[in-house]
């Protein structure tokens, strides 16, 4: 017998190492006219790694003693900037202390406490909203500048330093940006929780003049919902749990594997096995060719 179009586009699309849930999304996927793009971990390699660690003079802590707060409190995240941290402290041959009391927020960041003080690590606007003016603002904004994403160390409540975090864009992302715009007509936008100043420069390098920065989950959410306001079918590709609502709430969602939390995977209709960004143009051409046939 031979198979129906739809079923053997899904074959197909396993061998391009997609991993598509359905016939239904199979097919959904070829509908789409509209990308919106996660960074960190979906455009990026989500491997990112420590390149400055600046404690505050206030805060008498020397470069070993904010990397281990740090480190803790970040143990129990499976965010990618966690691990990040993590890997810095062991490099330097740090012990990392256990923590009680650890809570994350996506897209904001992580607290715990740790040999009893309690250590917040995230994003610098986030975390001194309202401050500006605190020298650690300053700091993070000049990491910012370089292309870095800034990450803020309070300890009790007062700001201690900050860590600057680098991460590569993967191999083919821009060629898979060209790819969505020619396919679908419409330039991909990039959609992040990350600052304005990292998130430009890395989206320059892929080929992205629209940036949605300083998002929070639910803001990714609006953000496709108003891409999907002018009539549009939007793909949203992310990792994070920051980004399960906006899979759910796209017309399709596709999840990186490798990176990507298992919300990310159980909440996307399909999986990029191996976090090649050129395969989501593939299974998008893949769709609309099995569709031709359906029809
Ligand atoms: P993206 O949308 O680019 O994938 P996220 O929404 O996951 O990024 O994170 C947005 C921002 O929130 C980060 O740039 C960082 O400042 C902060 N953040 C989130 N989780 C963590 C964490 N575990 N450790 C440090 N910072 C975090
Ligand atoms: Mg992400």
């Amino acid at each position: 017998a031979t198979m129906p179009p739809l079923l053997s586009a899904i074959a197909n699309a396993g061998r391009h190492g997609v991993l598509v849930k359905s016939a239904v999304v199979m097919e959904r996927l070829g509908q789409i006219d509209a990308v919106a793009l996660d960074k960190t971990g979906t455009l990026t390699e989500g491997t990112p790694r420590v390149t400055d660690i600046r404690p505050l003079p206030a805060s008498g802590l020397d470069e070993d003693a904010l990397l281990t707060l740090a480190s803790a409190a970040e143990h129990p995240s499976e965010h990618p900037l966690a691990r990040a941290v993590v890997d810095a402290a062991r490099t330097r041959g740090l012990a990392i202390p256990l923590v009680t009391d650890f809570a994350s927020a996506p897209g904001i960041g992580v607290t715990a406490t740790v040999e009893g003080k309690a250590v917040a690590v995230g994003s610098p606007a986030r975390l001194l909203n309202g401050r500006e003016e605190h020298p650690a603002a300053g700091l993070a904004a000049e990491l910012e500048r370089a292309g870095r994403t800034a990450v803020l160390i309070e300890v009790n409540g007062a700001p201690a330093g900050v860590l600057g975090i680098a991460d590569r864009l993967r191999d083919e992302a821009a060629a898979a940006v060209t790819e969505l715009a020619a396919l679908t007509g419409a330039p991909p936008v990039l959609v992040t929780g990350d600052n304005i100043r990292a998130a430009t420069r890395l989206a320059e390098e892929a080929g992205i003049g629209d940036v949605r920065a300083g998002l929070l989950p639910q803001d990714k959410v609006a953000a496709v919902r108003e891409m999907a306001r002018a009539g549009r079918k939007v793909l949203m590709v992310g990792d994070g749990v920051n980004d399960a609502p906006a899979l759910a709430a796209a017309h399709t969602g596709i999840a990186m594997g490798r990176a990507g939390s298992d919300l990310a995977l159980e909440t996307a209709d399909a999986v990029v096995v191996r976090d090649e960004p050129a395969t989501i143009p593939a299974v998008v051409a893949l769709s609309r060719r099995a569709r031709r046939l359906v029809v």
